[in-house]
């Protein structure tokens, strides 16, 4: 009997998340291992076009469900909608992004099917010997990495973090099966009345797209100092980010915050400047293509995942970075 790895890939107004995209990526890898399918789930209201997406990443087959009840997220029919596909298909393994629709979702689905959840995962893979998941996730306020296993209860279930998996290219000459599964949703299922959804005006800045960040840590000293990495990030064509304590010290806004709290990047190039290395910031930025840690103190433990440490005071270093870069 087939005990397919499940993807629940969320959309929102009819955009597939990129988190949905790098769950297929990771998922690819474990059912390899399995010799098992990856199957994506969509839930929503005419979301069946976004299928062969799904399948151009990596997705075998794509599971949907749609109904108006779903056009907008609510725990109780995507939780219904959820647990009908899990109690007919069995699956072995279920993911979800541990984003606010996901660990909303998760816990829900884990309690109506009587299995565990693992929230907040940085890795998943499969033990050779017991074919078991294990998934791994920061404890103890991030100062160990705690690897769980759900050994008595099926489906075994995690939430994964955004921007910690690598999606697999698409490719559009990609096939797989698509299957509309029919939940009979009844009145009561949506057990709140959405009045209205009011979106975020705020300019959105996604820090994990950008290709090159420069980061600021304590050490940059003041808020004005931002400034100064803005100029060198805006050369290299980058965004300006920031370890937590400066977040914290209200010099910069948390959608820019790197580390276990803030978000997981993997930039081509990450400039760590004036921060320390501490295990929550290396949590988020560790898996970067290149590293280079401007830090005064030899020992400052971020030299230990740079590829490039330069010893002494940023203010000075960074001015003739910018001086060189435009002068390139
Ligand atoms: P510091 O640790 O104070 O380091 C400043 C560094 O700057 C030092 O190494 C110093 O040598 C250097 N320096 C000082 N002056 C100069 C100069 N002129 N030139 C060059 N170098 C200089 N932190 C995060 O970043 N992200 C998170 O998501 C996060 N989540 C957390 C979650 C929990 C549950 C907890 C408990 C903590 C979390 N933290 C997080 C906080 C984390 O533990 C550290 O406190 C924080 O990362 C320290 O930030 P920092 O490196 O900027 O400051």
């Amino acid at each position: 009997m087939n005990r397919d790895i499940y993807v629940v890939v969320e959309q929102v107004d009819g955009v597939v998340q990129k988190v949905g995209i790098e769950l297929i990526g990771i998922a690819t890898k474990l059912a390899a291992d399995l010799e098992q399918k990856v199957v994506a789930v969509l839930l929503g209201d005419k979301v069946k076009g976004l299928a062969d997406t799904l399948i151009q990443h990596g997705a075998e087959k794509v599971i949907y469900v749609e109904d108006p009840m779903l056009g907008v997220y609510a725990t109780e029919p995507y939780t219904k909608a959820l647990n009908a596909i899990i109690e007919a298909k069995n699956p072995e393994i279920v993911l979800y992004g541990a984003t606010s629709i996901g660990r909303d979702l998760a816990p829900r689905v884990s309690a109506r099917v009587h299995t565990g959840l693992t929230a907040d995962c940085t890795k998943l893979e499969i033990d050779p010997e017991t074919k078991l998941l294990l998934m791994t996730r920061p404890a103890f306020g991030g100062n160990i990495m705690a690897t769980i296993i759900c050994k008595e209860h099926k489906p075994q279930m995690a939430t994964v973090r955004p921007g910690v998996m690598q999606a697999l290219p698409k490719d559009s000459s990609r096939t797989g099966e698509v299957e509309e599964f029919k939940v009979d949703f009844a009145p009561e299922d949506m057990n709140i009345t959405i009045r209205e959804v009011v979106k975020s005006t705020h300019a959105k800045v996604d820090i994990t797209e950008s290709k090159v960040l420069v980061s600021g840590g304590r050490g940059i000293g003041s808020a004005e100092y931002f400034d100064v990495l803005k100029e060198l990030a805006d050369e290299l064509g980058g965004l300006v980010t920031s370890s937590r304590a400066n977040v914290d010290a209200g010099w910069i806004g948390r959608e820019r915050q790197v580390g276990q709290t803030g978000k997981t990047v993997r930039p081509d190039l990450y400039m760590a400047c004036g921060i320390s290395g501490a295990i929550q910031h290396l949590a988020g930025m560790e898996d970067s293509e290149f590293i280079i840690a401007i830090n005064k103190d030899t020992h400052a433990p971020i030299f230990g995942v740079a590829d490039l440490g330069i010893v002494g005071d940023v203010h000075k270093i960074i001015p003739l970075v910018i001086e060189k870069v435009k002068a390139i």
